[in-house]
Parts: C-alpha cells; sequence; structure tokens
C-alpha cells in the first residue's frame, strides 16, 4: 500500500514538473493549424476512449436458478418478455467452433474488422452495385446487438467497425464471444445459447452435441428458420454445409461428421423445466429480475419428490385435502437437496398451488414435543423410562386431552412421545417451564415465536404457537448435526443450529472450526431423544401401520393442528431431514388430515428414494452415565426399590430425583393385610417393597396394567392412625386455586360444573362438603354436579376411615 502511494506521487511530481511544462512548451512552439489539428485529434481519442458504455446491454434477464450441477430447475421470463438468460462467462468449444466458421474465421486473428472480408465485400458490392456481402464480424454483431438491430444503412456499419474496434481493446477474445453467445437471438422470444439449448433441447450448452452446436451458431443470422413447420429443410441445409466445413478444417472427423449430419432438426421447442417453481419465485422476488443462482438443489431428488407429492395429491385430493409441501435437507452441510413449496402440475387448478408452504407459519401440532423430552433429559430433569402422569388435567381453562380422549394414568417419557400423547406432554411442561421451553424454542432458531410465553402458556407444546416447515426442519438438522459433531469431532454447540443454506457457494459452515462445547441439547438427551422417535406409533385407531415399514432406521414425528387444519411429519436419520406438510393452504380442515394418516405415508415415500443409509447415530458414551433406575418407575432407584436396573442415561441424569413411588409396607404374615406396630408386634410382620402411585394415577394405570397390585387393605382394628399416611384420595377437580366460570344457562339459573375425586380403593365411599356443608356422597364413580354462588369457596372430600381432602377454588362471574 506504502509503495503505492509513493509510486503515485512520484507520477505526479513528475507530469507536473517535468513533462507538462515541456509538452506545454513544445505545443507553444506549433502553428496555429497544428494546434487545431491537435485539438481535434485529442477530442477525436477522448470520445473514443468514451465510446464504449459502462454496460454494454442493459436489458432485462431472466431470473434463473440451477441445481449445484448446473441442470437448470426454472426459468421466470424477463421483464421486456424474452427468455433471455443471464450472461454467460464461458462459451461451450463446440459452439464457438462452429460460430467462429460460420461467421468469422479470422475472429481470432483481426482487430475487430476483418480487412480481407472487407475488401472482398467492397469488389463483390461494387461488382454486382449493391450490398451483397456482409462482411460483418462477431464484435461488430456484438455491437449491432447491443445498438439493438438499428438500420443496415452503410454509416451504420462504419460506425459498427468503430465501436468494434474500441470492442476489442476492452474485451478479450473469449469475452466478445460470451457478449455474442449471451445476446444473439434464437428464435421466438428466446436469447442467447443457454435458453436456447434449453429451449430446443433440454440440456445446458456444453453438453449440445456438433450437430445441434452449428444448428444453434446458424441461427442467430435467420433465426426465424427455427419455427417448426417453415424452412426445416432450408435449415438443415446450412446446418450440413456448416458441419461439412468444420469436417473440412479437421475440427471433427470423418465419423462425427456422418453421424452428426443425420441428426433430426429439433420439433417443436420444449418448455423450460419447472423443478421448483416456488424456489424460483423465491429468488425472482428477492433479486427482483437478472439472477442466475447456482443451488443447492439435487435435481434428480427434486423430480422424484415432486412425483412423489403429486402422486399423493391425486388421493388427497379426493377429501379435498389440496396442498402438501416438503422439504429435505442434507444433515451434515445443512443443503437444501430438495425444495417443493408445494404441489403443482397439470391438472391442478385453483387450489393455492402458487402458496410456498414451506415458508408459510402454521400451527404446530404435536412437532415440538420432542423438543421439549431433550431440554428436560439435557438439564436432568427427566429420564428415558420416567413415568409421567398421564391423568385428567385441567389449568384454568386449559383442559388437554389424549388423541384417544383417554388415559394412561402414567406413561415412561419416552412412550408418552413416541405415543405423543398431550397430558403428559403438558404435564412436563409445567415442570419445566413455559417461559424456559419458550426461551429454548426462540434460541433453536423458531423465528415465528414472536408473542410473549404468557400469550403461548401451557398449549405451546400442543400447536399453540405457529412454526414454518421451513425453520422446524432446520431445528431437527441441527439436532442429527450436534449429534454427529460431538460422536465425529469430540465437540458440539450453539453453531450446529443454522438456517439451511439454499445457495452453493454460500455454505460456509466448518464444524471442526467451531470449537468449544457448549450444547443447546445435549448429545445424550439427543440420541435417547431419537431412540423415542424410533418408536413412534400410530393412534390406536389407525389401520393399515405396517405399509409404512422401511428397511432403514427413521427417527420421525408427526403433528396434527387443531381442527385438523395441518398435518405434519418430520423424520431423520444421520444424514437427511426430511419435512412434510400436507392441508389446504387457505387453512380449510378435513376429516383425516392428521399427521400420520396424510403426511406420514408421504414421508416414508421420500425416505424410500434417498439414498439408504444404513448406520444409524452412535451412542454418545461420553456424555452417558451408567446409573441404577428403578424397574418400576423409571427414577433413580431408591433404597425402597425392589426391582432396579442399571442402565445408561444422560451424564446430568443423576441430577434427578428418585424414585417417590416405592414405598417399605409391613405386612402380617399371611402378606394379605398391612399391619401396624399398634395392632401388631414388629416380630411378626414382614416389611415389604411396593410399588404405590398417587391415587389418580393408580386409578388409570391399574385397568391398563394388570401387573399393577394395589395395596392389600390394613388389617381389622389396624387402620385409623397409621404411622405411613398413604394418600387415598385425590381431588382430580377444581385444583388448588382454580378460577371457574360457570356460564348462566339459558333459563338464567347458573350453569353446573362437574367436581371429580378417586379413591383409592374401589369400593370406598366419598363425603363431600362445601364450605362444611354436605352436598352428596359417591361410591365407585365419584363425581358431583354443582352450581356454587361466585366467590371463594372450599371443598372437602372425606372417606370412611377419615381421610380428608381440600382445596380452595374461585367461582367467576359471567362478566
Ligand atoms: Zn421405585
Amino acid at each position: 500500500m506504502k509503495y503505492n502511494v509513493f509510486n503515485i506521487k512520484q507520477l505526479r511530481n513528475w507530469f507536473l514538473t517535468d513533462f507538462l511544462p515541456t509538452i506545454s512548451k513544445k505545443i507553444k512552439k506549433l502553428s496555429f493549424q497544428k494546434k487545431i489539428f491537435l485539438a481535434i485529434s485529442l477530442l477525436l481519442f477522448i470520445i473514443y476512449l468514451f465510446l464504449l458504455p459502462k454496460n454494454l446491454f442493459t436489458e432485462p434477464y431472466s431470473t434463473v436458478i440451477e441445481d449445484n450441477n448446473g441442470v437448470l430447475l426454472g426459468a421466470h421470463i424477463s421483464k421486456d418478455g424474452q427468455w433471455r438468460f443471464p450472461e454467460t462467462d464461458s462459451v461451450p468449444y463446440k459452439f464457438e467452433q462452429s460460430l467462429v466458421t460460420f461467421e468469422d474465421k479470422r475472429f481470432f486473428y483481426h482487430f475487430g474488422i476483418d480487412l480481407i472480408a472487407v475488401a472482398r465485400s467492397t469488389w463483390l458490392n461494387v461488382k454486382y452495385m449493391g450490398v451483397v456481402s456482409g462482411a460483418s464480424t462477431i464484435s461488430m454483431q456484438v455491437i449491432r446487438l447491443s445498438r439493438k438491430n438499428r438500420n443496415r444503412s452503410l454509416w451504420e456499419k462504419v460506425i459498427e467497425m468503430i465501436y468494434a474496434t474500441r470492442l476489442e481493446l476492452k474485451y478479450s477474445k473469449r469475452e466478445i464471444l460470451a457478449l455474442y453467445a449471451s445476446h444473439a437471438p434464437f428464435g421466438g422470444n428466446v436469447v442467447g445459447i443457454e435458453a436456447a439449448a434449453w429451449r430446443y433441447f433440454g440440456r445446458k450448452p456444453h453438453e449440445l452435441s456438433w450437430a445441434e452446436s452449428a444448428l444453434l451458431a446458424v441461427l442467430p443470422n435467420s433465426p426465424a428458420l427455427i419455427h417448426p413447420g417453415r424452412n426445416r429443410e432450408e435449415l438443415r441445409v446450412k446446418r450440413n454445409k456448416l458441419l461439412k466445413q468444420l469436417f473440412e478444417k479437421e475440427i471433427i472427423d470423418e465419423e462425427t461428421y456422418e453421424l452428426a449430419v443425420e441428426e433430426p432438426i429439433p420439433d417443436e421447442p420444449d418448455d423450460f423445466p419447472q423443478l421448483a417453481p416456488h424456489l424460483l419465485m423465491y429468488f425472482h422476488a428477492q433479486n427482483n429480475n437478472s439472477a442466475k443462482i447456482k443451488t443447492t438443489i439435487q435435481a434428480d431428488i427434486q423430480s422424484n419428490l415432486n412425483e412423489i407429492l403429486y402422486r399423493h395429491y391425486l388421493e388427497l385430493s379426493e377429501n379435498e385435502i389440496n396442498n402438501l409441501a416438503a422439504l429435505i435437507i442434507d444433515v451434515e452441510t445443512g443443503n437444501v437437496i430438495a425444495y417443493t413449496g408445494n404441489v403443482w402440475g397439470e391438472n391442478i387448478q385453483n387450489n393455492n398451488c402458487q402458496v410456498d408452504v414451506i415458508r408459510a407459519n402454521r400451527s404446530t401440532g404435536s412437532i415440538l414435543k420432542p423438543f421439549l423430552y431433550a431440554a428436560m433429559l439435557s438439564d436432568g430433569q427427566l429420564l428415558p423410562n420416567a413415568l409421567v402422569p398421564d391423568i385428567p388435567t385441567i389449568m384454568g381453562d386449559f383442559a388437554p386431552q389424549n388423541y384417544n380422549r383417554g388415559y394412561d394414568g402414567a406413561v415412561p417419557a419416552h412412550r408418552a412421545i413416541a405415543r405423543s400423547l398431550n397430558v403428559p406432554a403438558v404435564r412436563l411442561l409445567m415442570k419445566y417451564s413455559v417461559a424456559k421451553f419458550h426461551y429454548l424454542l426462540k434460541r433453536l432458531g423458531m423465528s415465528s415465536i414472536t408473542k410473549p410465553p404468557d400469550y403461548y402458556g401451557l398449549s405451546l407444546i400442543l400447536g399453540g404457537c405457529e412454526g414454518s416447515l421451513w425453520e422446524i426442519a432446520s431445528v431437527y438438522a441441527g439436532m442429527a448435526r450436534s449429534l454427529n459433531n460431538f460422536n465425529n469431532y469430540g465437540f458440539t454447540n450453539e453453531n450446529d443450529y443454522f438456517e439451511p443454506f439454499l445457495v452453493k457457494g454460500e455454505n460456509d459452515y466448518a464444524p471442526e472450526e467451531k470449537m468449544g462445547n457448549n450444547p443447546i441439547l445435549s448429545p445424550a438427551a439427543l440420541w435417547f431423544t431419537f431412540e423415542a422417535m424410533l418408536e413412534v406409533e400410530r393412534p390406536e385407531d389407525e389401520a393399515n401401520w405396517q405399509s409404512f415399514s422401511s428397511s432403514q432406521k427413521i427417527a420421525w414425528k408427526t403433528g396434527t393442528s387443531f381442527g385438523f387444519r395441518d398435518a405434519w411429519a418430520i423424520g431423520l436419520n444421520k444424514k437427511y431431514v426430511v419435512a412434510v406438510w400436507v392441508g389446504n393452504a387457505n387453512g380449510v380442515g378435513r376429516p383425516d388430515l392428521v399427521g400420520v394418516k396424510a403426511a406420514a405415508p408421504v414421508l416414508f415415500d421420500i425416505f424410500d428414494f434417498l439414498p439408504s443409509v444404513n448406520n444409524w447415530f452412535k451412542e454418545p458414551l461420553n456424555d452417558m452415565i451408567e446409573a441404577t433406575v428403578c424397574s418400576k418407575s423409571g427414577f433413580l432407584a431408591s433404597t425402597n426399590c425392589e426391582f432396579t436396573q442399571e442402565m445408561l442415561v444422560p451424564s446430568t441424569g443423576s441430577r434427578f430425583e428418585s424414585c417417590p413411588y416405592c414405598q417399605i409396607i409391613h405386612l402380617d404374615k399371611s402378606e394379605k393385610f398391612q399391619v401396624s406396630s399398634n395392632c401388631e408386634s414388629p416380630d411378626n410382620m414382614i416389611h415389604k417393597s411396593w410399588f404405590v402411585l398417587p391415587p389418580a394415577m393408580e386409578w388409570y394405570f391399574k385397568s391398563r396394567n394388570a401387573t399393577y397390585t394395589t395395596l392389600p387393605p390394613f388389617k381389622e382394628g389396624c387402620n385409623g392412625n397409621m404411622e405411613n399416611t398413604t394418600n387415598n384420595i385425590e381431588i382430580l377437580y377444581p385444583t388448588e386455586g382454580i378460577q371457574i366460570f360457570v356460564p348462566t344457562e339459558l333459563d338464567e339459573t347458573s350453569g353446573r360444573t362437574i367436581f371429580r375425586a378417586v379413591h383409592r380403593n374401589a369400593n370406598s365411599v366419598l363425603y363431600w362438603h362445601i364450605d362444611n356443608n354436605f352436598i352428596g356422597q359417591t361410591q365407585q364413580l365419584h363425581q358431583v354436579a354443582v352450581a356454587p354462588d361466585k366467590g371463594w369457596h372450599t371443598l372437602s372430600v372425606v372417606d370412611e376411615s377419615g381421610e380428608r381432602k381440600t382445596v380452595k377454588f374461585l367461582i367467576l362471574d359471567e362478566d
């Protein structure tokens, strides 16, 4: 830099103190005429220097997108209605040789004007008294094209010659050829060799044969010849004459020549490929024209994806489900390898297929549940087998229901994820906290979460927030990448989560450069999450499940939004993330628009054509510990647990709670009755570990788990004040402190609300009181319908043994 400044300074000094004075002295000595001549020459020289405009061509271009190997994915017509692809920088050899042979034999040796050709043409013109031969060089034709084909007058020709020499000073021969190839007319509204190659031959210019290249070389000279039906023979003769010249110049050999002249002249021009129309529109809008985007898409996979979506569309549209979108991401690089924003095709009309659903925000359904599972495993707030309550749950006006409307009482966490149970998910979120999960989603890249946590509340885990296929797929890709990076490089961090790449060459992701081990979700948590997603199964009433079986392992999750408006399915293995959305872009819900029925079959069809990936994720053993876990509850084993197992859990798992459900109870010798020290001597007692769930969980759990044994009853005279006061009663509704809104009925009386409780012993009687007033008794099915006045009340439920449970609740006014 310094060196340069120094030089320029020196040059300036020399110019000011030496050159200028000397030259001005010399000019002063000249005669007046010579001065005028010098001035005019200088002026002409300056005009010549600035002759060429900065941009020779100012026409609008088409927006063109290519796959990662240069295959044309689609093109958008330019603003002036031409198929004019952005300028090419390389001209294929066959076309170059054909063009030079046909148009300008001495192109590589002249300076813009071919003097031999000019002399010949002048002689011919004089001889035949008119314009016969053009003697136009390729350089002159570039000028002619840039000056929009003005009249072919002699004066215009002179201007073209002058400009052509200037062109030659500015550009190399190859650049001039490229300018010509980019702007020459090829018939109709096709401009430039790239558009022409795709239009007439459906291939890249570099892949054209000699016959095809020769045909394109003769075409700009008389572009109308390409129109089908007319002049076919004339075009063939022209082409073959050129091929003969190429053979005579020994540019092609005899065999090539013989075969080339046999090639047919193209018939009806092909339509341009339309493999990713939504991606094309995305880039078209982004660049507002004139762009050639080299994408990360793989054309063969893209066209397979299109076919699969179309096939499913034909079936789904019979149920008025009209839109499908899918995205495939390469996990390692983050490159998008296929992008179909919506199903489209010849027979699809007026079904909003122009909407790019990949980028649209839609209700997420259950598709975010694995993120919560991973986050809790990551924080040591959960173990894969730990039981999660699955019982009626009412939080204010929020009462989540499972898909099957039933309750299991308690479910191992990994099964709750695999079965996509809503109640356990809400219970987990209550434990984790909405605010923390909200923050996690944003950190993972869910930018469509724009409202504060309170706005979503617990519904955040059941589709209460929106997300796009784009960002949800990105998060899953980040998770898979993060686990791979930990296994491959020994570290992983939040840089593993990023938006996928669509433009080739923009991908600057290099995991090995991003040191530091600070993952958002721990590797072990991710591994267990994917394991749980391997077990994902159909809802109970779903048939034909077996048809989804696949030879490869795929971790997957479905989602269905409220009102059957969105069906999601996302699947992944070590290499690919596939994301599918099915629904109606206008938001109309349809029966059977359910993730597992509508979207999952598409997902599995896509995995079936993707290259099969046989290795599953490696277990991240460095992030795991062996723990003793209660076989009954899945919690860390306590001293009370009789059945335990050693198993690998996330290294944070040691923070998790020890089993709260196993307790030591005291039995008499027959082991049929519980006893206590006030009715049995310790010598006659048998101490036993017993797995006891709280009443509400037990109520539902025992009906689904035949091996669950309820606590034996107390020996006569032994109950009453026992040492280990077991909770036998649980009030399901109302919950402590709940605010209940009771609507007014049509007859203006206050509506009733149902209170529910459970008792561990099937035959027990419960006595119900509100504010110490007895309101009734129940047996077996413990529920009462009540209509308390507005204000605070106390509900008490008492059983025959005197065990009492109490909650306070508030009845709200209609307004
Ligand atoms: Zn236990």
